[in-house]
């Protein structure tokens, strides 16, 4: 089975899960999307009201702020993976509770394993604390960390941005940042030196001591292209991002 077959295996076992109280209230399940092989990785909080009738993430207002937020950074969405960390809409929006969120992450830490990236990004708290469960995003918002072995990097969330100005403010410079983040981050070093798991790790243990350690501030070294792209050989796909 290749990885994409493992994505539609997980996105299956989604659709039917009965794991939280979630499941009753859900019109369609949100597994996420995106290539197999994305090196950068999105993850929301859960689906909300255009989510759960179309089975697809930020595909409402949020969504739509998304896509400009993507356009910021220069990414396609077509080239990243959209996920949550809860599969199935909370009930008018609220907040998902722990039970929900402790029953529905082995899904997000099976994907993360499947798609290997070398990045995630955090769109809100509840996705933020799956990673760096003692952090605040007020904080660390743009700022990037190391937890075992991929670049995470929190953000606001989109829907939380989209109605207030300093938020806003805030992700779009976030994210108009992430280049640049993502270039120091992984263009002077070799490939190899701290880099995700050549196999997936299962589980991904999050919540033991992350060895966090942030990346010099944007804006302090030019990304080093040439050096990036004698190494591409190894990993084109990654150079082609980073
Ligand atoms: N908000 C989220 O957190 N996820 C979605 O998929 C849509 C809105
Ligand atoms: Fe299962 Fe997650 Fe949906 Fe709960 S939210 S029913 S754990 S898929």
């Amino acid at each position: 089975m290749d990885a994409t077959d493992i994505l539609k295996t997980i996105a299956e076992q989604v659709a039917v899960c009965t794991k939280c109280a979630l499941n009753s209230s859900r019109k369609k399940s949100v597994p996420g999307e995106g290539p197999a092989n994305a090196r950068i990785m999105f993850i929301g909080e859960g689906p909300g009201f255009y989510e759960n009738e179309q089975g697809r993430p930020f595909v409402g207002p949020s969504g739509k702020f998304l896509d400009e937020l993507l356009k910021a950074a220069g990414l396609k969405r077509s080239e990243v993976f959209i996920g949550n960390v809860v599969k199935c809409r909370p009930p008018s929006n609220r907040d998902p509770l722990p039970e929900e969120l402790a029953a529905c992450r082995p899904y997000l830490e099976q994907q993360i394993a499947v798609i290997n990236p070398q990045a995630i990004v955090t769109l809100g708290r509840f996705s933020m604390s799956h990673f760096l469960p003692n952090a605040k995003i007020s904080v660390i918002h743009g700022r990037s960390s190391w937890v075992n072995g991929r670049l995470i990097i929190p953000m606001f969330h989109p829907a939380a941005a989209l109605h207030q100005p300093a938020l806003r403010d805030a992700i779009v410079s976030d994210f108009t940042n992430l280049p640049k983040i993502l270039s120091l981050a992984f263009s002077d070093k070799k490939p190899g030196v701290e880099p995700a798991p050549a196999k997936p790790v299962l589980p991904l243990q999050p919540t033991l001591a992350p060895h966090v350690s942030e990346v010099p501030p944007a804006g302090e070294k030019p990304a080093a292209k040439q050096e990036g792209d004698e190494n591409s050989r190894d990993n084109p796909v990654q150079l082609s991002l980073f």
